[in-house]
């Protein structure tokens, strides 16, 4: 599929044009959510990138994450702003912070607008947007 193509879901898919995103997403179609973290400092880092912003280093591993974390910023989105997204709203794109103290781009599922609030606990799960691509969304949790 084109990359940005819609989706049966309506959402657009994912850029999978370097091996990071290749990976990254590979990692999601089977029910992980792993991301960087140097093997220097410690540090967690998303999106992917070659080098550490806080010390510098290229020596990385592709680290398995807790899937939970806690809701940082939101907004609900009731006006598709892409014809396919006209049978899916209101949706509510949001950024996680997760437990390793990284932040995401990411979608809620399943959480009731009443419910949203700063903090809010959320843990992972994975849905596919296409044939090919899974991508991390979160829901109410952990459970
Ligand atoms: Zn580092």
């Amino acid at each position: 599929m084109r990359p940005g193509a819609q989706t049966q879901s309506g959402f657009p898919a994912p850029h999978l044009r370097d091996p990071y995103a290749q990976a990254f997403y590979a990692y999601c179609a089977g029910g992980e959510l792993r991301m960087q973290r140097c093997r220097d400092c410690g540090t967690w880092r998303h999106p992917p990138r070659v080098a550490c912003a806080v010390c510098g280093s290229f020596v990385w591993e592709w680290s398995a994450c807790a899937g939970t974390g806690t809701l940082y910023s939101w907004t609900v989105t009731v006006r598709p702003l892409l014809a396919s997204l006209a049978a899916v709203v209101p949706y509510v794109p949001a950024i996680i912070e997760l437990t390793e103290r990284v932040r995401m781009a990411s979608r809620l599922i399943d959480v009731p607008n009443e419910r949203l609030r700063a903090g809010l606990p959320v843990r992972v799960a994975f849905v596919p947007v296409d044939g090919a691509v899974t991508v991390p969304v979160f829901r109410l949790g952990p459970d």
